[in-house]
């Protein structure tokens, strides 16, 4: 066994003394990065709408949100605590609630991270959860009554903000030009029934223009029901991880799972153009292996995402076309043969993995040289049901 010598003790003394944290990296690209391709005019950014640290009911510190989200290669992230929900207020008091906004924007500083500011506007049901990201100061969308400093229970402090009606916070916000959005309509604490129904409370707030998105995908949850009000009332479609623990221990990153996103094509990567492509609806959602999103969004992202590689060849000499599909994207494509063609190598359900390559041998008919593929996209939801369809076409090389 060797003793701890007396140089060796000198050789580990490090003489410098940092007080301050190291900055994060921005990692280099791995296999856990959210990866889609541009599309025509836009650029694709990966965003995480709804997370929770310390601050509100999360169990991290900001500094691990902005970590994940490098690690999981998004272009934006807004921490949106609840404003009126504080369980580790006895031993994180912050009666300033931009104080996870801050500490989010120190811990990004040097990274290339869009950090997006936001709240959680929390009531009980109709109003519900909703987020409002985009907001300038947050403290302004939470009223307490003067009584409520000698109040110490989370439970009566969270009561006594219902004093200040949900719309009025949410108007608070919209008059600050923030994006708003409600949050798990479906939520079975507030919903036993699993279902969103679209009540009075926010079919008004759609009126006055004061909510515009919804999410349809939350953490582990697609909601059918909010993705047809989200058709039947133009609400901008919205996916989020509402992470509260980490992300590696609920989608398991480095096994290929990945935290639900909002894929926002803008303009630019810059705030301003997220923002604004946010309000213009430019959004697919990314859950599980769905790609869900209205046809003017959805097809460009479809038709990036999955080409059909130019270099066609005979399948073994024969009057048989090979073909192989490309896949630029993270999502394994589920398709759906629909043509006239069948093929020698699969049957009518094809796969093609993610970032990788799908060669198929097609059958033409007798004396044709014309490929006219077309496939359902099974992974792809234009609507609660509806599925986008991709077709390609080619031709038969002359035998060489
Ligand atoms: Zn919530
Ligand atoms: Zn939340």
């Amino acid at each position: 066994m060797r003793s701890l010598s007396g140089s060796l003790f000198a050789l580990v003394f490090i003489p410098t003394l940092s007080l301050s944290h190291s900055q994060p990296t921005q990692t280099p690209a791995t296999d856990r990065w959210i990866d889609f391709p541009d599309v025509p005019g836009a650029t694709t950014l990966v965003a995480d709408l709804h997370t929770h640290t310390v601050f509100s009911d999360g169990h991290v510190w900001p500094r691990i949100r902005v970590e994940e989200a490098l690690r999981d290669g998004l272009d934006a992230l807004a921490v949106t605590e609840h404003l009126e929900y504080q369980p580790h207020r006895a031993d994180i008091p912050h009666p300033d609630r931009n104080r996870a906004l801050a500490e989010t924007l120190s811990a990004a500083e040097g990274s290339n991270l869009l950090i997006v500011s936001g709240s959680e506007i929390t009531r009980e049901a109709p109003a519900g959860h909703m987020n409002a990201v985009f907001v300038k100061d947050s403290n302004t969308l939470l009223k307490l009554p003067p009584a409520a400093d000698k109040i110490t229970d989370t439970i009566e402090i969270y009561k006594a903000a219902h004093g200040w009606p949900a719309d009025a916070a949410v108007k608070a916000a919209t008059a600050q030009g923030a994006f708003v959005f409600w949050n798990h309509p479906y939520w079975t604490a507030q919903n036993p029934d699993g279902r969103a129904k679209l009540d009075p409370f926010h079919a008004a707030l759609i009126r006055s223009k004061d909510l515009h998105g919804i999410e349809i995908a939350n953490g582990e949850d697609y909601s059918e029901e909010a993705h047809q009000i989200a058709m039947g009332n133009n609400l901008v479609l919205i996916g989020v991880s509402d992470v509260h623990e980490l992300i590696d221990w609920d989608y398991a990153p480095e096994q290929g799972g990945h935290r639900p996103v909002t894929l926002v094509f803008a303009k630019e990567r810059s705030s301003a153009s997220l923002r604004e492509a946010l309000f213009e609806g430019r959004t697919v959602v990314w859950f599980k292996n769905l790609l869900i999103g209205r046809e003017r969004d959805l097809l460009p992202l479809l038709n990036a995402s999955l080409t059909l590689d130019p270099k066609v060849s005979r399948y073994r000499n024969a009057d048989v076309a090979e073909i192989t599909l490309v896949n630029h994207s993270d999502a394994e494509f589920i398709l759906d043969n629909t043509s006239a063609h069948t093929f020698m190598t699969e049957s009518d359900l094809i796969s093609v993995p993610a970032h990788g390559r799908k060669v198929l041998a097609v059958k033409l008919p007798k004396d044709g040289k014309a490929v006219d593929l077309s496939f359902i996209v099974r992974n792809t939801l234009l609507a609660p049901g509806k599925h986008a369809t991709l077709s390609f076409s080619t031709t038969l090389p002359d035998p060489s």
